[in-house]
């Protein structure tokens, strides 16, 4: 076959097609082989029973000739009548009796026997001899001579008497015999090694004739099978090398008949060479045969070749079908692994971890525990502002690669990317109750190391929320959103950090949403909302030299409620720039009534992002002829790390315009004092965490001593905020804190109890 035909259809095409054809043809040539054989073992079987048969006749036409012999010549009344003489002529005898029954009949011996049964003539091949040589022969033929004489009886009766001997395979005596009146007994007989036909007839006057007064003679004639006889068998019967032997024994390619006389007694056999056509027949067969056969070999070529072009047709197809099938599922799995995939990072994407985790949950509901995380970078869009969006797409690869490295356990069910700097987790928690948090702290310190980005270094962090179950419900929509309220607390409480879902953050959300509608309708009528101020106290001379404006929300259902609810509201919805200028409006009213104090206002980082922003809070502080340096406005870590050009030439903006800049809740974000060098501030506000550790955590004092040390090496001013006791007070105080403010001195008032506040402030200062 050419070569480019596949293994497999080769192999099937010899299964299938070479291989029966072989079996057909072989099995053709054994049939024919067979059959040539088992017709020539009939034809020779045939041939032998012929022969058999023909040697079987051959004997018995002896018989018959001898016996149809003597009724020719001895039923005559003149061979009678001198033959039974008193003095027969012999010589007519000789002439009328003995040679033609030697010439016409081949009898070889001639004998005539007289009523007392005496030879009276004897004749040998036609020739007379003395009667006495009829001595030798009369034991033998005594038992013939009684038989034509009827004193004797068969053995076997008269009729068909050669037809029951036991064995006797000798035709039926001839029926040749025409005469009626014919006495004569015919048999084979033996007289020494001598085996032939012997036959004595009664001699009669012949078919009208009756029979002779008294015993008639008998003629006895007898037939030796000898050379002349097997020359005839050789012509006559066509038997090949025809021959007698009175051993039983074979030579090889030699067949015999047995040679018995009519009682069945075994004279000699008859052997030659049989004929046998079968060698000759499967020699001319034989090239008709392979002709035949080449015959049929050629057309189951053909046909094989026929056969094998269809297959390859049919192969081809197939193939082609497969090929399209294959092709079909390779396109249908790469389509499935698109759609279930995030592109940028390799992870599952939110369908698929959708997939996953309800799936997973179904076994939360038999009470296995399992933990829903959501992940949310901080300060991702930083890297994406600062250098681009290349770098953040990497930055997002880098966080996948360290998470899943984080995350090699089994417990981990699924990671997921949800989108932009978002992930999921589905954590399997039953064995790890307590690994859970070793876990997270992992992957929040994972991620909190420096990234290498493009040849810039990058830091981000990331906040967690967590949703565990079967605790807070077994269904995934349900613990997502769980999760992500518990991320949000997260973020809300300085990020960088997880936090696990509790039901009352759920009541927190559940509030936000109502918050919402009631915030806005509150900040357009103006009603509910207003601001109190918390005066800031000079720790030398423990003078107040300024406020920090808070805003307040008289709820008209829900009555006050603190800013920790409603701001990240305002946040969320942006609301918060409406808010904060709301906000300014008021300080700077309060500004403008007390005009030694400097007044806080307190900046939300979503402010920033509006273009603007800056601007409009220059023109508010303008139209209220408030100068920018009585106002300060405090703004977070966020805002100061924030990468974006427009936060920080906002911030830029607004130093430049005169507005004092202070870095409110300072130490609990990323707070490390090198950035502040970077970023224009003018005043750290300790955080008031920080000032109630005091005196209860070691190190809080020596963070605040450090601040303080730092900040002022680097020129800014240090306020603590949160101070309660007049120890915090001391401390702060000895450590060389600028500004102090808590409710040890006062707590926000509004404004209008302001004037009464700062009153009973000084008394309490004079007294
Ligand atoms: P903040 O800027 O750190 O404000 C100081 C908070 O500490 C105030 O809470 C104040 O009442 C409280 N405080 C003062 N002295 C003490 C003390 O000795 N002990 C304790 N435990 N707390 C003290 P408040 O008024 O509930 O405000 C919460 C936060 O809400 C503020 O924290 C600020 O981040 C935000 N906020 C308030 N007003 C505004 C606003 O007008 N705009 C914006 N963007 N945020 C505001
Ligand atoms: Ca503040
Ligand atoms: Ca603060």
């Amino acid at each position: 076959m050419a070569p480019g035909i596949p293994a497999s259809f080769r192999k099937r095409f010899r299964t299938r097609v070479m291989l029966p054809g072989a079996l057909v043809l072989l099995a053709t040539a054994a049939l024919c082989g067979v059959g040539l054989i088992y017709a020539g073992r009939s034809v020779d079987a045939l041939s032998m029973a012929a022969q058999n048969y023909e040697a079987e006749r051959s004997i018995l036409r002896q018989w018959d000739q001898l016996a149809l012999g003597q009724e020719a010549i001895g039923l005559c009344e003149k061979c009678m009548l001198e033959a039974a003489s008193r003095n027969p002529d012999r010589n007519w005898l000789a002439a009328r009796i003995a040679r033609p029954m030697a010439d016409l009949f081949d009898a070889e011996e001639t004998y005539i026997l007289n009523a007392k049964d005496k030879p009276v003539f004897a004749a040998i091949e036609g020739r007379e001899l003395p009667a006495s040589a009829y001595g030798r022969l009369s034991p033998t033929l005594q038992r013939f001579v009684e038989l034509a004489r009827g004193k004797a009886k068969r053995p076997y009766g008269e009729s068909n008497w050669n037809e029951r001997l036991p064995g006797a395979r000798m035709p039926r005596q001839s029926s040749v015999l025409t005469s009626p009146d014919a006495v004569h007994s015919t048999d084979l007989i033996r007289v020494g090694d001598k085996v032939g036909v012997v036959s004595v007839m009664q001699m009669r006057r012949g078919a009208a004739g009756g029979k002779a007064s008294g015993d008639p003679p008998l003629l006895v004639n007898l037939r030796w099978f000898d050379k002349d006889y097997t020359d005839d068998l050789a012509h006559q019967n066509f038997l090949a090398d025809p021959h007698f032997s009175n051993s039983p024994r074979l030579a090889k390619g030699e067949a015999m008949v047995q040679v018995r006389d009519s009682e069945g007694r075994p004279l000699t056999n008859l052997v030659w060479r049989p004929l046998l056509p079968a060698g000759d027949l499967i020699r001319s067969m034989f090239p008709i045969m392979l002709g035949a056969f080449a015959a049929i070999a050629l057309l189951v070529a053909l046909m094989s070749l026929k056969l094998r072009r269809a297959m390859r047709q049919e192969d081809e197809q197939l193939r082609e079908l497969e090929r399209a099938h294959v092709e079909l599922q390779a396109k249908e799995a790469q389509a499935h692994h698109l759609a279930y995939h995030d592109v940028l990072t390799g992870l599952p994407n939110r369908a698929m971890f959708n997939d996953t985790a309800d799936k997973a949950l179904l076994r939360a509901r038999h009470g296995e525990a399992m933990a829903v995380i959501l992940l949310d970078l901080d300060r991702f869009k930083n890297v994406n502002d600062r250098f681009g969006h290349l770098a953040g797409d990497e930055l997002i690869q880098q966080v996948a690669r360290r998470l899943t490295r984080a995350l090699e356990s089994p417990a981990a069910v699924a990671i997921a990317r949800l989108g932009g700097d978002e992930f999921a987790i589905l954590l399997r928690t039953g064995e790890l109750a307590g690994e859970i948090d070793e876990t997270l702290e992992q992957i929040l310190e994972e991620l909190r190391r420096p990234y290498e980005i493009l040849g810039n270094q990058a830091h981000v962090g990331v906040s967690i929320g967590i949703a565990v179950a079967p605790e807070y419900g077994t269904d995934r929509t349900e613990l997502m959103r769980k999760a992500d309220i518990a991320l949000y607390r997260a973020k809300d409480e300085g990020r960088d950090c997880y936090r696990y879902f509790t039901e009352s953050m759920d009541e927190t959300v559940q509030l936000r949403a109502t918050l919402e509608a009631d915030l806005r309708a509150a900040l357009g009528s103006d009603e509910g909302l207003s601001v109190n101020y918390q005066p800031l106290v000079d720790s030398e001379g423990r003078k107040i030299t300024g406020l920090e404006a808070l805003v307040r929300w008289d709820h008209p259902q829900r009555g006050s409620i603190p800013p920790h609810l409603f701001i990240p509201v305002a946040e969320e919805t942006g609301l918060i720039s409406a808010l904060g200028e709301w906000v300014l409006r008021q300080a700077c009213a309060v500004a403008r009534e007390w005009p030694k104090l400097t007044v806080a206002i307190n900046l939300s980082p979503v402010q920033f992002c509006d273009d603007g922003f800056a601007e409009r809070l220059c023109g508010i502080v303008r139209e209220a002829r408030v100068s920018p340096r009585q106002i300060e406005l405090e703004v977070t870590e966020g805002t100061v790390l924030d990468q974006n050009e427009n936060v920080r030439g906002a911030l830029r903006k607004l130093r430049d315009a005169g507005f004092c800049i202070a870095l409110d809740d300072f130490g609990t974000g990323y707070s490390s004092l090198s950035y502040l060098r970077e970023f224009e501030v003018d005043r750290i506000k300790i955080d008031k965490s920080f000032v109630q550790s005091l005196g209860h955590t070691l190190d809080a004092g020596a963070i605040v001593t450090a601040v303080v040390t730092l900040g002022h090496a680097m020129g800014l001013q240090v306020t603590a905020e949160g101070v309660e006791t007049p120890d915090q007070e001391a401390f702060l105080r000895s450590a060389g804190c600028n500004l102090l403010q808590g409710f040890l001195f006062s707590e926000a008032v509004p404004a209008s109890e302001l004037r009464r506040s700062l009153e009973r402030h000084r008394k309490r200062l004079a007294a």
